[in-house]
């Protein structure tokens, strides 16, 4: 095992385990932990934490506001968020 890996316990209740079984179940992940590495990459991307968001979202701009783009949504965080909050159209 190389040095930057370290192995970390998680607790998980029947429907977490459930849920990424069927993952893998249905193929769309090799195993749960590509799963919940997966999880966990969409939601650092989520929060724009580099280097995880994406280098296109960095470089546009927020079509709302002219900011930059830092949701990978393609709108900034504030835009974004004020989409969710709005709820779908
Ligand atoms: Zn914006």
């Amino acid at each position: 095992m190389t040095s930057d890996k370290k192995r970390v316990n998680l607790t998980l209740t029947k429907i977490y385990r459930d849920a990424l079984e069927l993952l893998v179940e249905e193929g769309i992940y090799l195993t749960t932990q590509e799963a919940m590495r997966d999880a966990l990459r969409m939601l650092f991307e989520a929060q724009g934490i580099p280097p995880f968001y994406s280098q296109e979202a960095e470089l546009s701009e927020c079509p709302q506001c002219s900011g930059p783009a830092t949701h990978p949504s393609g709108l900034c965080r504030d835009c974004h968020q004020a989409k969710l909050e709005a709820g779908p159209p």
